[in-house]
């Protein structure tokens, strides 16, 4: 298998621009759930980097659990991202949903994410292993490793081994937190895989005060890269406010975490 690492020992670093996923620094990316508009965007890009985050997350496509929820601003969503990383400089990271948006990702963003709901959507999986961007390729929510590393595997076989792998939390039986969070899979992919991992403790607790306690967990488990919801308002977030930190916390998380490994 490509994604092994019997096929390849060295791990697998992800360039994008000048960020390196899986080096010796932690990176952290940060952001709103979805891109509400230029003005919500731009105000947390610019809070998130001045606290240390150097990519930027944000969704235009946002396929909710409930149909009559907020569905992203879709291509004008695109354009936002694009002009928050003229302004700020930062890298964005965005979901792609339909091989019919690759096209305007190609254009407009640096990374894609596979979300978890797509983790076995293999015509997707199968486009963006045609496409020239690093890829976060979520774990999906009731799925094994060797199920997401197979997925990994549908990228790689297109030709496109920027891959870096999202734990997000995965269902099981305990309702305290919206997903519990499998931090052994960190360890476990080391063995398993060349692959750089990035832990999402937002969607994996669905808590505010939860995320910054398992983000420092991941960190000292040895994630290469965090993904972290952040929003100004989040009591009007038009979707995940109750896991998104303010922004002052964030900036906390990130000087508890310069304590624990080096950040980018
Ligand atoms: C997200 O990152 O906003 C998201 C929808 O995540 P997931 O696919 O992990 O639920
Ligand atoms: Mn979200």
């Amino acid at each position: 298998k490509l994604v092994s690492r019997e096929f390849k020992t060295q791990d697998t670093r992800v360039a994008i621009n000048n960020v390196v996923v899986g080096g010796d620094r932690i990176v952290v990316i940060a952001g709103p759930c979805a891109v509400e508009s230029l003005d919500q965007a731009m105000t947390i890009a610019k809070q998130v980097k001045r606290y240390g985050a150097v990519l930027f997350r944000g969704g235009a496509y946002k396929p909710r659990s409930s149909p009559y929820s907020f569905q992203g601003l879709e291509e004008e969503g695109l354009k936002i991202l694009a002009r928050v990383r003229e302004e700020t400089g930062l890298g964005v990271v965005t979901e792609m949903t339909s091989p019919s948006q690759a096209d305007l990702m190609e254009q407009y963003v640096d990374v894609v994410q596979i979300g978890a709901r797509n983790m076995q959507n293999f015509e997707l999986l199968k486009c963006v292993g045609k496409m020239k961007k690093p890829v976060v390729l979520k774990r999906g929510l009731a799925a094994t490793i060797q199920e997401w590393l197979m997925s990994a595997e549908y990228i790689a076989a297109g030709g496109n081994t920027d891959i870096i792998l999202c734990e997000r939390g995965i269902r099981t039986f305990e309702p305290y937190t919206r997903n519990t969070l499998d931090l052994s899979a960190i360890p476990v992919l080391k063995k398993l895989t060349h692959l750089p991992i990035v832990i999402d403790p937002s969607h994996a607790t669905g808590i505010r005060e939860k995320v910054s306690p398992m983000a420092r967990a991941a960190v000292a488990a040895g994630a290469d890269a965090l993904m972290i919801e952040v929003h100004h308002d989040p009591d009007n977030a038009l979707s995940d406010g109750p896991q998104s930190l303010y922004p002052e916390q964030f900036g906390r998380l990130m000087r508890d975490i310069y304590t624990i490994a080096p950040v980018v």
